[in-house]
């Protein structure tokens, strides 16, 4: 088992298989100039499988497959594959914008992936193709009711941004009235390439809160399960819920149980603080020193308490995109 220096166990990994996208979420990164990593220092298909196994043995039983969009990589299938044969790994999961996942929707449910989540933040054409700057909307739209009468326990993703999506906030709520989904609303972070800046935000979890019930008065809080990042809610007579995950103001930091590895191996044991150590060379190199399980373990036992204190440490952070990071 994996148990941090503050005693929270750490059993959920984020993998990221790719810093590549083929949308440009202007939440998420400029729209040009990327600064994409290397390809040679991005992990094969052969590492991620060892990294998979290796943080399984050690107590992980919850893999999310996340990048920039993991399905840009054409052997994601081939780690799926094996990842599914791990029999102490409970939840494999993807979170996808969901423009290339339609060719493996039946092979996804033949091995027994359930959990997909999939970012969507507008329910209106015009205003996804603003903030994703590309013409992908129907193929998104499409791909998510595929997943939902498929069986797939979907969550959809959507970051509220000022000026630029709030007047979707209710009808992406359709959603989660005629479908068992969950549509969470996720406070925005400056987490986009270093082109965008800010202290406070007005969409916080309260604002977004506050403005839903204004049109849902009779809104319902659920009990959140264990580690959960979101506050979930249910409005009586729809058929799904909704959450809220309060991204910027973090008040999970308590009960995180997640770490993550970014796709050229970087070990993030917390969203706002440095990387902390990197597996390449572990990976590649026969005659490097000491072991990767023991490198590992060390960090996880000197994790910052809170994301406020690893940022402290930290001030370059939010020059960072999430595609670099995995979300
Ligand atoms: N491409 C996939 C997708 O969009 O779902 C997976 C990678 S994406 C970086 C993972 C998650 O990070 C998405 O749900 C996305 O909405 C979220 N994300 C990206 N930039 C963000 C930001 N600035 N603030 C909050 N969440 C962000
Ligand atoms: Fe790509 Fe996901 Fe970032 Fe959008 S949020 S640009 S889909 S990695």
């Amino acid at each position: 088992m994996l148990i941090d220096n503050h005693n929270r166990v750490i059993n959920y990994l984020r993998l990221a298989v790719t810093d590549r996208c083929n949308l440009r979420c202007n939440y998420c990164m400029p729209s040009e100039g990327i600064d994409f990593a290397k390809r040679e220092e991005l992990l094969s298909i052969e590492e991620l499988k060892e990294v998979g196994r290796t943080l399984t043995r050690m107590g992980i039983d919850k893999i999310r497959i996340t990048g920039g969009e993991p399905f840009v990589r054409k052997d994601l299938m081939d780690l799926l594959r094996t990842l599914a044969e791990i029999e102490s790994l409970k939840d494999i999961s993807v979170t996808t914008n969901a423009t290339l996942i339609g060719p493996y929707i039946d092979e996804l449910k033949a091995l027994g992936i359930k959990n997909v989540n999939v970012s969507m933040d507008a329910i209106n054409r015009d205003t996804f193709e603003r903030i994703t700057r590309r013409d992908a909307y129907d193929t998104v739209h499409n791909n998510l009711i595929r997943l939902i009468n498929e069986g797939f326990n979907v969550r959809i993703n959507f970051i509220v941004l000022e000026g630029q999506n709030v007047q979707d906030i209710l009808p992406i709520l359709e959603l989660q009235r005629r479908y068992d989904v969950s549509v969470r609303f996720l406070e925005e972070m400056p987490f986009n390439g270093g082109t965008k800046g800010f202290q406070s935000l007005k969409w916080n979890y309260k604002g977004i809160l506050d403005y839903i019930k204004e049109n849902y008065p009779d809104v319902e809080k659920l009990v959140d399960p264990p580690a959960s990042t979101s506050l979930n809610y249910k409005i009586p007579g729809h058929k799904g819920s909704f959450g809220i995950i309060p991204s910027f103001s973090r008040t999970f930091c308590g009960s995180c149980n997640r770490l993550r590895i970014t796709a050229t191996g970087d070990v993030i044991t917390c969203l706002y603080g440095k990387p902390k150590m990197n597996l390449r060379a572990f990976l590649r190199q026969p005659d490097v020193e000491g072991d990767m399980e023991t490198a590992i373990r060390d960090v996880i036992g000197a994790r910052a308490k809170t994301g406020h204190d690893a940022q402290q440490e930290y001030s370059k952070v939010f020059s960072n995109s999430m595609t670099s990071i995995g979300g």
